[in-house]
Order: structure tokens, then sequence, then C-alpha cells
């Protein structure tokens, strides 16, 4: 373990309430992807420590169930607290188990503990309804209840957010949870689990398998109808084999998955404000965000200016480990991450774009790529179908309105785009016309707790946040209730 952070996470998994080894007594290592260093080893959970998990859940679930909605936002605010007390750690974690910069693993604090403000808010008001019924004597209640026991399954990329948007509303709901995080970042996980602990939770409400047999931890809990709901976040290819696999049980999905998005400048932009959103929506985590804006299109009469200015500010970001202060780019997750950029690259040049900053791999210690930027971008170019998952900022021109919209929806994702003018009218027409869950308008930071987010297409089933982050652990039921007994009485 280094002795160079002073960090606290635990590193065994967390099943019905106890802290606990692998049953196989393995366990998987945890890498900075800044150093390549080992940062500590976390227990490699196995197929029987899913069932185990599960089997804390479900006694879990039989009381939860019963809590009545101000008792789940009591427990949900006191994990808010706590969270926000440990905001230092968390974020000193995430920052050396996935790299990013402190000042954005601070900021995902932030956003990974709005879900659970939000969430303890929103937990009373799963409201039910009456309808009016065909006959006068008859009655039609509608019920809202929890959906019964969830699973989830976490990227490295938000290492925290990502796990409080799908357990804060499932608690809400009054589900109980079985958590699989991503094994390149298990340790905020284990953290947020312990501090939910410290809240005063019911032992099995959240159990967390950290592991790194993926497929199989999530078979044990496909193959059990006990298992109501799968909740996933991450890339497409798994999204599927989930929603198929579901099946076999007919169990309820929610899927974050993968994006490509444009971010659209029209000529009546302002440039100033346009490029400070630009450097959020692609460099925020080293453009390994879901929402990274993927291809960006410039209205042709101001491309010039606009890739001079750009270039700029991509020449002029530091890149390094993310506890240095002033660093804005960390390293990739790993190497494969670092290949498929610098493939994106090298692809894209090999068909004529022109290099306007960056565009190589750094040498040394750590997944790090030069924040990059590619001008001329042309549509026969991976960058402009894949995503990149990188700090490459890659820019086309477009000449029509029409022109940019068809080319912004070309693509089988439909997670995020942004689109930035100053004409309202264009604004309304726009957004409405690309094929997107998510609009950032004159926005580079859609994402928020209070709203939707969620994907079309190939990006997604569902939302997580709002209202809609809650209905995704509910059920609903009506009880047709006849002969009430209502009229006169003799
Ligand atoms: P990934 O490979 O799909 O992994 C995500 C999670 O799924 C990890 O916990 C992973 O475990 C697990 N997993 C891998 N194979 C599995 C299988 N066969 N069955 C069940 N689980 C499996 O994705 P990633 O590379 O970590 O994350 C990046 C992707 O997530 C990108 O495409 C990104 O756009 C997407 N993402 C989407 C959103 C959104 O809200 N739409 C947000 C963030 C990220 P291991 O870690 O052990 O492999």
């Amino acid at each position: 373990m280094s002795s160079a952070f002073d960090w606290k996470s635990p590193t065994q998994l967390l099943i019905g309430g106890r802290w606990v080894d692998a049953e196989a007594r393995q366990t998987l290592s945890v890498e900075n992807p800044a150093t390549q260093e080992e940062v500590t080893r976390v227990a490699d959970g196995t197929p029987a420590d899913a069932r185990a998990a599960l089997e804390a859940a479900a006694q879990a679930f039989a009381t939860w169930r019963q809590t009545s909605v101000y008792e789940r936002s009591r427990l949900l605010r006191r994990w808010y607290d706590l969270v926000e007390q440990d905001r230092a750690n968390l974020g000193r974690l995430m920052t050396i188990e996935n790299g990013k910069p402190l000042s954005e693993a601070d900021a995902e604090v932030t956003y990974a503990a709005s879900f659970i403000e939000w969430f303890s808010e929103e937990a009373k008001r799963a409201y039910g309804r009456t309808i009016p019924a065909t006959r006068a004597e008859k009655r039609i209640l509608v019920l809202r209840q929890p959906i019964g026991i969830v699973a989830a399954i976490t990227p490295w990329n938000f290492p925290a957010a990502m796990i409080t948007r799908k357990v804060a509303p499932a608690i809400a709901a009054g589900c109980s949870v079985v958590l699989k995080p991503a094994s390149q970042t298990p340790l905020t996980a284990l953290r947020l689990g312990e501090l939910l602990e410290e809240a005063g939770a019911p032992a099995g409400l959240l159990n967390i398998v950290t592991s790194s047999h993926a497929g199989q931890i999530a078979d044990v809990w496909l193959d059990d109808a006990r298992v109501r709901k799968i909740t996933f976040t991450g890339s497409t290819g798994v999204g599927k084999h989930l929603m198929r696999r579901a099946a076999g049980n007919m169990q309820r999905l929610s899927l974050e998955l993968g994006g490509q998005a444009p971010f659209v400048v029209f000529g009546d932009a302002d440039l100033e404000v346009t490029l400070d959103a630009l450097m959020v929506a692609k460099f925020r985590n080293g453009g390994q965000s879901c929402i990274a804006a993927n291809r960006v299109l410039v209205e042709e009469n101001i491309v010039d200016e606009f890739l001079v200015r750009a270039s700029q500010r991509v020449a002029n970001l530091r890149v390094g480990q993310g506890l240095e202060p002033g660093v804005a780019v960390g390293p990739m997750i790993d190497a494969a991450g670092r290949e498929k950029v610098m493939e994106h690259i090298q692809d894209a040049l090999a068909h004529g774009a022109r290099l306007g900053a960056g565009g190589h791999a750094i040498e040394g210690a750590g997944y790090f790529v030069e924040p990059t930027l590619l001008a001329n971008v042309g549509l026969d170019m991976k960058i402009m179908h894949e995503e990149t998952f990188g700090p490459v900022l890659a820019v086309s021109s477009f000449k029509t309105e029409k022109e940019a919209v068809e080319t912004a929806n070309a693509t089988e994702f439909g997670l995020a785009a942004y689109l930035f003018t100053q004409d309202a009218g264009r604004a309304w027409r726009v957004a409405e016309a690309l094929d997107y869950g998510v609009i950032g308008l004159n926005d580079g930071l859609p994402s928020t707790s209070q709203a939707p987010f969620g994907g079309f297409k190939e990006s997604g089933l569902g939302r997580e946040g709002a209202e809609e982050g809650l209905d995704a652990f509910l059920e609903t039921k009506y009880v047709s209730w006849g002969a009430v007994g209502v009229g006169p009485q003799g």
C-alpha cells in the first residue's frame, strides 16, 4: 500500500452490514493511472459473494420496503451530511484511483452529494393518485411501490456520482441494493458504503461486491428473479448484453450508455462564452465523460478565428498528476484508453486532419496524452463516429443550419449535444431537431440532479435524476375498489 496518500477507505466487501474478505480470499490491485503504481488491493469478489450480497439485500428489502418515506429521507440526509464532511478524503480517493484533477474530484463530490440531497427530499413525493371510475360505486387508486431488489453496476469515470445517482433514489423508493462498482475505482465506492453505514443504514440495505469478474457477478443477479431492476452505467456493448440477459427474468432496466456528443457553434454565438464552455465540455475528466464534446461543428464564417483561439487554449492546458495544483488534465484511465485516443488521432491525421495542438502520447509513467486539437476533421474519420474518451478537440465546419443538424444527428448515439447561438428562434429549432436526451444550450455543463439525464437511441434507456430518477425504482399498481358503499344509506 502506498504511504504517500493519507486516505480512508475500506478494502473488503460490504455484505449484510459487515466488512468481509472475498470468499476465495483473492484481492485485486487498484492502480493510480498517473503513476502506474499500486495504491492498494481490495477484495476480489466471486459469484458466491454476489449470492451472499443478494441474500442480505433480500432480508433488508423485507423491512426497508415497509419504512415510511420520512425515515428513508432522514437516512439519506445523514448520508449526505457525512459525504459533505468527508469531501476532502473522497476527492483524494477519486484523484488517486481515477486520475482526475483534485478540483474536478471536489466538484464530483458536490455533484454526487447533490443526488443524495435531492432524493432525500424527493423520497416524500412518490405520490399515487385516484382516477374517477366508470361506475359510481367504484374507486380507482394508483399506488407507487418499491420495485424490489436493485442490482447496480457502475463505471470508473465518475466513481462517486454514478453510484449516488442510482443508490440514493433506490433507497428513497424503498429498495435495497447490490452494487458492483468499476474494478478500477473501487475505493470511492467502498468509502461511500462506509459512510452510508455510519449514517445508520440497516444491514444489507447497500451491499458492495468489488470484483474483477464483472460478467460472473452480473450473471448471479440476472439469474435471480428476486432482482427486479438492473441499473447500469457503462459502455453500449455491455448495456446491450445486459438487456438481452435481463429478458430471462423480465428485469426492469435503466441503461446509461455511451455518447458521441456534437458541439455546434453558430456564427452568432458569443465566442468567449462558447470557448469557456467547450473547454469544460471537452476536457473535464480528460475527455473521459459520456457527455464529452466529441465533434465540434463550427459555422464556416467563424471557423478560422475559432481555431486560432481554441488552439491557444488547448496548448495552455497543464497536464499532470491530479494532486498537483494547477493541473487541468490528468491521465487516461489505462493503456487501452490511451491507445484508443491515439488511434483516433492517427486515423484523423491519416485522412487529412490538421494538427492545431498536441497530438502525442506523453512518455514516462502514467497514461498521459497531450491535449490535442484537430482541424479539418471529416465524416470519414473514426473520431466523427466513435466515442474517443480522451482530450482531443476535433473541429469541422458547416455551411447551413440544416447541414449542422444532419451532421450532428448522424450517429447511433443520442446522449448529449451542445448548441451555441444567440438567436432565440434558431435555439428552439435546433434544440428540438437534435436527437439527444440532453441539450446544452449555451451551456457546457448541463448535468444536474434536478434534471432527467439519459439518452436516445443507443445511448440507453430510462432517466436518472429529477422525478424520473425516483420513478425508475417504483412499480405502479392500481386498486380497482368495487362497491365502496357510497350513496344514501337507509
Ligand atoms: P464498461 O466496460 O461497460 O464497464 C462499466 C461497468 O460494467 C464496470 O463496472 C464493469 O466492470 C462492468 N462490466 C464489464 N463487463 C461486464 C459484463 N459482461 N457484465 C456486467 N458488467 C460488466 O464501461 P467503462 O469503459 O467502464 O465506462 C465507460 C463507458 O461508460 C463509456 O461508454 C461512457 O460513455 C459510459 N458512461 C455513460 C454514462 C451515462 O450516464 N450515459 C456515464 C458515464 C459513463 P469492470 O470495471 O470490472 O470491467
